[in-house]
């Protein structure tokens, strides 16, 4: 069984956004649920510990991270969307911090891969701003880590939120070191991540964006993740594979409306675990949306039983909605086809 680990502080629940969907019951749900499983005992925890304004720096501006503790002091908003409290800079920089924790643990192979249990989530923040719930955006500061300290050279990002990745996205434009490929649902916030949006100069193609239709399903995502994900990953041949675990995508979710269930989420992690194990075996995920509690614990808990390889059935907590492969996402693939195929052998 291979050994995995998990980040995860209560300073996460002092981000304290009350009733707003990104709230800290999100994390709190996620927590009983993984303790009422018997997954918690194979799990290896990762304290997480402060990035530093050093490497929150390589992706943000020194002017951007002055704001973000301003604004937590005076517990305001950073946008129309993303409150802030006095523990939320903080509880941001621990997020960053805790997803670093959780690349070294597998550099020095203390664990085989892990998936960082952090919040703020990350994936919509900009260089020179926080947006859609962000503070500051943790798998890309994981990323640029990685190269910078570690000295690694290809980083792929997998982003499967269902809400396209602006953020991440804007970081690495222009740099053929990071690939970025995002599943998301469009039209949907923030409005970013159409098909030829596939990167600008030297960084072209290293952008891979595969929007798809409200009510695309189990089938159809499988089918992208076999088409599309996993032959340009291969050909790419990261040095780590980063995620962002977004899990709002699932059915039951009321941010946005795909067809998905918990279980795919076991799938995915399936997938992306064989194509970072050909490549340099080591894999990391961290936490992004999600916003139905049930479904969010139960989804992550079949992540979890991925990695672990534990075999275990986990329940879906709703119906399970009818699937088929849908021809609207075929005949997506054949666009995201053409309109890569300059720069892949798919
Ligand atoms: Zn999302």
């Amino acid at each position: 069984m291979p050994k995995t680990g998990f980040v995860y502080h209560t300073d996460y629940l002092g981000h304290d956004t009350r009733d707003h969907p990104e709230n800290s019951n999100r994390l709190r749900a996620i927590l009983e649920a993984l303790n009422g499983s018997k997954l918690i005992e194979e799990l290896v925890l990762i304290q997480p510990t402060n990035a530093s304004l050093e490497q929150i720096g390589y992706v943000h501006q020194s002017q951007y991270i002055k704001e973000v503790e301003t604004v937590s002091g005076t517990e305001g908003w950073l946008d129309g969307d993303t409150p802030v409290c006095r523990n939320s800079y903080k509880a941001a920089l621990l997020a960053a911090g805790g997803l670093i924790n959780a690349t070294d643990a597998v550099l020095k192979g203390e664990v085989d891969n892990a998936f960082a249990l952090v919040r703020p989530p990350g994936h919509h923040a900009e260089p020179n701003s926080g947006m859609g719930f962000c503070l500051f955006n943790n798998v890309a500061i994981a990323a640029r880590y990685l190269q910078k300290e570690k000295g690694l050279e290809r980083i792929l990002i997998i982003d499967w939120d269902v809400h396209h990745g602006n953020g991440t996205q804007d970081a690495f434009y222009d740099d053929p070191s990071v690939l970025y490929i995002s599943t998301h649902q469009s039209p949907l916030y923030p409005g970013t991540g159409a098909i030829n949006e596939i990167g600008l100069g030297k960084g072209l193609g290293y952008t891979v964006n595969v929007p798809l239709l409200a009510g695309t399903g189990d089938m159809s995502y499988s089918y992208v993740m076999d088409e599309v994900i996993t032959p340009i990953s291969l050909e790419f041949n990261p040095d780590f594979v980063l995620v962002s675990a977004g899990f709002d995508c699932h059915h039951a979710d009321p941010l946005a409306g795909m067809n998905v269930t918990s279980n795919v989420f076991g799938d995915f992690t399936e997938a992306i675990k064989s194509i970072a194990k050909k490549a340099c075996g080591k894999l990391v995920l961290t936490l992004e949306g999600g916003y139905n509690l049930r479904a969010l614990s139960s989804s992550v808990l079949c992540v979890f039983n991925s990695l672990l390889e534990s075999g275990m059935e986990i329940e879906e907590p709703y119906l399970t909605p009818e699937d088929r492969l849908s021809d609207p996402v075929k005949s997506r693939v054949k666009e995201v086809k053409m309109a890569q195929r300059e720069y892949w052998g798919i």
